[in-house]
């Protein structure tokens, strides 16, 4: 199971699909991609390879935009199909997240949700945590960063997610809690990703996430990184790989 992300100036789609590549090696048994072209956010998944993945995307979707996130599942929640694949959009479709790990309360959060008017379309905990995200924005009016942090304190498991929000399509929050989670500072761009396989040819800064931390990429700006727990702001420490 693998997560790859990117936000930047290049085309995102060829970055997130040979990033999934380089993970395959992790294991899995579906991949999916979601891309934002500037105006769309188009999604496609499936069961299988990423090489079936590539088949199916390119003759369902455009493959434009500078916004990307991918995803290879190995299912825990929900038998491996098209539709507990990953990408999951939250309700409104505004917001899309990918996820490696499990959510172990996802049983009384979406039934807390279905009584709010939530309905899923998969048998994931994945598309709990999206819908919970969604819940909070409305709720308390915060931005998507603060969202995930205070639906990430409702949860109980392990994560690492990658989430985004059409409607402030200038960021990509990331977290982790027991997976995986590396992100690539480059000129004016950001890669995220579970290793530095899918950006090292792009950029050789990484910042490794500890867990319980979490970090939003902003294109043109900076990367945050911060405590999910109690807020505090933690100064990232940028490693230069070697190549
Ligand atoms: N628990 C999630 C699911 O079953 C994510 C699995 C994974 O780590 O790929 O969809």
């Amino acid at each position: 199971c693998g997560i790859v992300g990117y936000i930047g100036h290049r085309e995102a789609y060829p970055i997130v699909l040979k990033g999934l590549q380089r993970l395959e090696y992790r294991g899995y048994d579906s991949a999916g991609i979601a891309l934002f072209d500037g105006s769309e956010l188009k999604m496609s998944k499936t069961k299988g390879k990423v090489a079936d993945l590539k088949a199916r995307l390119e003759s369902e979707i455009s493959t434009n935009g500078t916004v990307g996130i991918g995803h290879t599942r190995w299912a825990t929640h929900g038998e491996p199909n098209d539709v507990n694949s990953h990408p999951h959009y939250s309700n409104s479709g505004d917001l899309v997240i990918i996820h490696n790990g499990i959510i172990e309360n996802y049983d009384a959060l979406k039934k807390e949700l279905k009584k709010r008017g939530y309905t899923f379309k998969s048998d994931t905990d994945t598309e709990v945590l999206v819908n919970l995200i969604e819940d909070v924005i409305k709720k308390e009016g915060v931005k998507l960063g603060k969202a995930v942090q205070i639906a990430l304190n409702q949860t109980v498991g392990a994560y690492a997610i990658a989430v985004f929000n059409k409607t402030k399509p200038d960021e990509i929050v990331v977290a982790r809690l027991g997976s995986p989670l590396a992100i690539g500072v480059g000129e004016d761009e950001f890669f995220v990703a579970s290793d530095a396989s899918p950006f090292i040819e792009f950029t050789n800064n990484a910042i490794y996430l500890e867990d319980g931390e979490m970090a939003v990429v902003r294109r043109h700006k900076d990367v945050r990184v911060r405590k999910i727990k109690d807020d505090s702001l933690v100064d990232p420490y940028i490693q230069e790989l070697q190549l």
